[in-house]
């Protein structure tokens, strides 16, 4: 499909890359005091940035600038030019408000449009959208990018699930978006209900908005008969639809739409470009937005980036996400995130896919504990299963840790939007 560019050569590609690139840096200069006054303290004007190869002069844009110039001190363009405001979902303290131009709608469209296609939807499918609608990006950046491509969309949104399977079971949509913990509760929730997923309509599950693994994959794609894939993206950048995983492609990572979000991944620590395939945080440049150009934006997001030998399309692949950097718990010492843990929970056939983690410090010292919510007819007491877990989750962290099983339905259920679970409470200490 044309949409992809998939005639770009990687040439092509690097210089679209470094014209747009010299204009976004003069548009952020010229328009943003911000940017203006970070370029000034490090005697930095915008002809010393000529290709991405210079990329590594300019500093880093974070949360805190957009902080700083909350709400709109951040947009390059007048209010009359901007067409839609948006939020994040404040996952890490006070929203960022983001806004789009006209054209940014448009290039949202375009990279949602190509995600879904590249997840297998196609004109005249029908797509459930259980994304939030509102200030979160998700809702209406999947909607504009499915009506672009010429699907039906159906915008239920989160929440009432009793609605959402009555919908999934009637009208009958081939694509559901929603998050990943999200679909699993509706997977368990069309079996509690008696209803076969095999006489759904899904074909195709297009899962983000938080961190997710390959065992959530399996146990989506067989609760739903779908197959699944990974959609991924920031308010700050545009939304969802920064980079997807090929459907055709699945565990070979996700295609970053280069031709308008430029990736790099710094050490964590000093800021240093790392190689490809090099684990840390995602840092990204946009090319073509006009409302709010962003510069080396630190997303906070650890993963690798590489590009496949054996793709046709000249856009380089990033990882999952391995969590947030900054929801990377140290606990006595060992790093660790929460898919870490996660990936060993969904192995075990007596749990059910909804878990907390729970960090605490006594006496100077940080505990550890997993709550896990146990499938029906299976005892909270069960010391096998109490066992069994503590010693998986230990060969996997390297650390011990204590495991608290909770009965069935007793755990709060992923209501469509981004769960949480962490739960650190050292540093009341
Ligand atoms: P907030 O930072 O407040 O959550 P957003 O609503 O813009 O703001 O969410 C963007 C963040 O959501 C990303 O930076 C990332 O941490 C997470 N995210 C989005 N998609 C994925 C995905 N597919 N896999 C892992 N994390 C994701």
């Amino acid at each position: 499909m044309s949409i992809f560019k998939e005639n770009l050569s990687l040439d092509g590609l690097r210089a679209l890359q470094n014209e747009r690139l010299k204009k976004t840096v003069r548009h952020a200069y010229n328009n943003v005091p911000q940017y203006k006054k970070k370029f000034d303290e490090i005697g930095l004007v915008p002809n010393d940035i000529q290709t991405i190869e210079d990329l590594h002069k300019l500093p880093f844009t974070t949360k805190e600038d957009f902080r700083q110039n909350y709400p709109y001190g951040m947009f390059a363009v007048p209010m009359e030019k901007i067409a839609r405001i948006h939020a994040s979902s404040g996952t890490t303290g006070q929203p960022t408000v983001v806004g789009y131009t006209k054209g940014d709608l448009d290039v949202f469209d375009e990279v949602v449009a190509r995600s879904l296609y590249m997840a297998g939807a196609r004109p005249g499918m029908k797509l459930h959208n259980a994304y939030g609608y509102g200030l979160f990006t998700g809702g209406l950046g999947i909607h504009g990018g499915a009506t672009k491509l010429g699907m039906a969309v159906i915008p239920v949104s989160t929440g009432m699930t009793d609605r959402q399977v009555t919908i999934l079971n009637e009208f009958k949509p081939e694509v559901i978006c929603c998050t990943p913990s999200y679909a699993q509760f509706l997977a368990q929730e069309c079996r509690k209900r008696g209803i076969d997923t095999k006489d759904l309509a899904l074909k195709y599950a297009i899962l983000g908005a938080e961190p997710w693994t390959e065992s959530i994959r399996n146990q989506v794609e067989s609760g739903l008969h779908v197959k699944a894939s990974n959609i991924y993206g920031l308010s700050e950048i545009i939304g969802p639809g920064v980079s997807q995983e090929s459907v055709e492609e699945q565990g070979t990572g996700s295609y970053i739409w280069e031709d308008h979000f430029y990736p790099e991944v710094v050490d964590k620590d000093t800021g240093k470009p790392l190689p490809h395939g090099e684990q840390g945080v995602l840092v990204f440049t946009t090319l073509t937005k006009e409302a709010l150009p962003v510069l080396r934006y630190w997303t906070n997001d650890i993963c690798s980036i590489q590009y496949d030998k054996n793709s046709t399309l000249p856009y380089i692949k990033m990882s999952t996400i391995k969590g947030r950097a900054d929801n990377m718990l140290i606990v006595r010492g060992v790093n660790l995130f929460h898919t870490q843990i996660e990936e060993v929970l969904y192995k075990v056939d007596k749990i059910v896919p909804n878990y907390q983690i729970h960090v605490n410090r006594v006496n100077n010292l940080d505990t550890l504990r997993v709550d896990c919510e146990v499938k029906e007819g299976v005892s909270v007491t069960d010391e096998i299963l109490m066992k069994q877990l503590r010693a998986e989750i230990r060969m996997k962290i390297g650390i011990a840790c204590d495991v608290k099983l909770v009965s069935p339905f007793s755990m709060p259920e992923s209501q469509g939007g981004k769960t949480q679970r962490i739960f650190d409470t050292r540093d009341v200490y």
